[in-house]
């Protein structure tokens, strides 16, 4: 069996733990390899290297950094397809999907390659006289980004595009079930010119995530998974002394007025609750109709169900693939078929799976989820669709900020004074208007609120280069020779 090994000062380095995790085409349920699991001796080493890189990369030159990831960018999108043919084999999303992963990854390093002007900190001049300040952004040394498997070309890109171009050396951990994407970037990263060492892939499970944690030597942790792992990564990282972002799960809401289009609006709830097979922390999880619409709005979704063709992702056609793994997708069924047990009403029943081969599972809706309910409280992260009643605007309110969860939400409307109320009022962090899944741009920063998030600082654009930074302030005075004085008052400005 092909074993996926790390990436350590610029080579593939074999994993000698002798520790492994199998690793499975969702689309068939075969096993294809096996990657390795780091030990905290391997973890050490991969850190060591780092650490001995960090010193020269962050002494480059900024622009020697951005034309290293001017010729990273070109050499993805280069190999965009093989990219994203790499994630649907381990993933199993469908292959547009896949390379709209890649094309909003390749966006964060398009964002670093202007890390001069990002870079520039400020000065303050005569701030008292004879005196100037300057603010300038350092690197931190080694950090380290720990990511999940929805994403396996974004979120290490949405880590690893700032921490680099600030001068960072960079430890990925990714995730145990579609790790062979991060060793790719790896070594595209490599072949730009990135100095080996300056850029690691370490292979593991929770041990090498929790030697990551308590490594002296790493400054920073940046993390992206579910809401009791990112409690846990934020807990023991800040403990440890390392600065730490933490993404987490979510339960996202799409808010449907009476006076929106429908037929615009069962096509996103469609497209945003069953896209990637309901794997992304920012699918719409719950469709919210206000006042007398929701009968019409959920025969239209039912409606559009079995336009979905489910298939193979690499399968021309296919718009939903399967889930992850057989584990994953059992779970997600075991919520569909506990559903009217708990309330609710199974308008679509998406529970037998469609096909004999892989980890398949159909498109389900189930009408009249309240909180209390599994089906509504948990993250189901599966193609579960469920619909939720409100009598007014301000009830759909009072249901979202009542959730544990805060990432991200939908209004649909035509009335903007609606949409700007629901804006302003709503506790979450990331809100689309009549944008079923409001993923911000790279020039923006990603992060939702409460369990979605912990730490300060969200992730990418400007926010990703604070937190991959420090700020370091210089107060200088240039006197004229002989004109000091004895005066042990504090500082003053005059
Ligand atoms: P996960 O929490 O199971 O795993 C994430 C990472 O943590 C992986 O690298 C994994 O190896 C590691 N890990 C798992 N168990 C661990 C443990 N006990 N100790 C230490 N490390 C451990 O998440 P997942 O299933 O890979 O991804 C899906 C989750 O990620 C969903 O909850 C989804 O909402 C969330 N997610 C959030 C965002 C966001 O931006 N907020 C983005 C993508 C995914």
């Amino acid at each position: 069996m092909h074993q996926i090994p790390h990436w350590g000062g610029g080579r593939a380095r074999e994993g000698r733990s002798g520790r492994t995790s199998p690793v499975f085409d969702p689309a068939t349920g075969q096993q294809t390899a096996e990657v390795a699991l780091a030990s905290a001796a391997e973890v050490d080493a991969i850190v060591a290297s780092a650490t001995e890189a960090a010193v020269g990369w962050g002494a480059a030159s900024l622009s020697r950094r951005a034309s290293v990831m001017f010729r990273f960018r070109e050499l993805l999108v280069e190999h965009r397809d093989e990219l994203a043919a790499i994630v649907t084999s381990e993933h199993g999303k469908v292959l547009d999907d896949a390379a709209g992963e890649v094309a909003r990854g390749i966006e964060n390093v398009e964002f670093a390659t202007g890390v001069a002007h990002l870079l520039k900190g400020s000065v303050s001049t005569e701030v008292s006289t004879g005196v100037d300040v300057q603010t300038v952004l350092e690197p931190l040394g080694v950090v380290a980004g720990i990511t999940p498997f929805n994403f396996p070309v974004m979120v290490p890109l949405w880590m690893l595009s700032n921490a680099v171009a600030a001068g960072n050396a960079f430890v990925l951990k990714p995730s145990e079930k579609d790790p062979s994407a991060s060793l790719r970037l790896a070594e595209l990263a490599t072949e730009a010119g990135l100095p080996d060492g300056v850029l690691s892939v370490v292979q593991g499970d929770a041990e090498a995530v929790d030697t990551i944690l308590r490594h002296p030597d790493v400054a920073a942790v940046s993390f992206v998974g579910s809401t009791p792992i990112a409690r846990h990564v934020y807990e023991t990282g800040t403990a440890h002394g390392k600065r730490v972002q933490a993404l987490g799960g979510a339960k996202n809401h799409m808010v449907v007025l009476p006076d929106a289009d429908l037929d615009a609006a069962a096509d996103a709830a469609i497209n945003a609750g069953y896209g990637s097979a309901g794997e992304r922390c920012m699918a719409i999880s719950v469709v919210v109709a206000v006042g007398p619409i929701a009968d019409d709005l959920v025969e239209r979704i039912a409606a559009r169900i079995p336009k979905v063709v489910i298939g193979p992702g690499a399968a021309p056609g296919s718009m939903m693939g399967p889930l992850v793994t057989e584990q994953h997708r059992d779970r997600v069924r075991s919520y569909v078929t506990a559903a009217a047990d708990e309330g609710a009403r199974v308008v679509v029943d998406g529970s037998t799976p469609p096909r004999d081969d892989g980890f398949f599972l159909g498109c389900s809706l189930l009408d009249d989820v309240k909180p209390g309910m599994r089906v509504y409280d948990d993250e189901i992260f599966g193609p579960v669709l469920g619909v939720a009643r409100a009598g007014s605007l301000d009830d759909a309110i009072d249901l979202i900020n009542a959730v544990p969860y805060g990432n991200g939400v939908a209004v649909f409307t035509s009335d903007g004074a609606a949409a700007r109320h629901f804006q302003r009022h709503v506790h979450v962090g990331m809100v689309g208007v009549n944008v079923p899944i409001p993923v911000p741009v790279a020039s923006h920063s990603f992060g939702g609120w409460k369990s979605s998030i912990f730490g300060d600082h969200s992730m990418y654009g400007p926010d990703g280069l604070r937190f991959f930074t420090r700020p370091k302030v210089v107060t200088s005075r240039w006197p004229t020779p002989g004109g000091s004085t004895i005066d042990l008052g504090f500082p003053t400005n005059h």
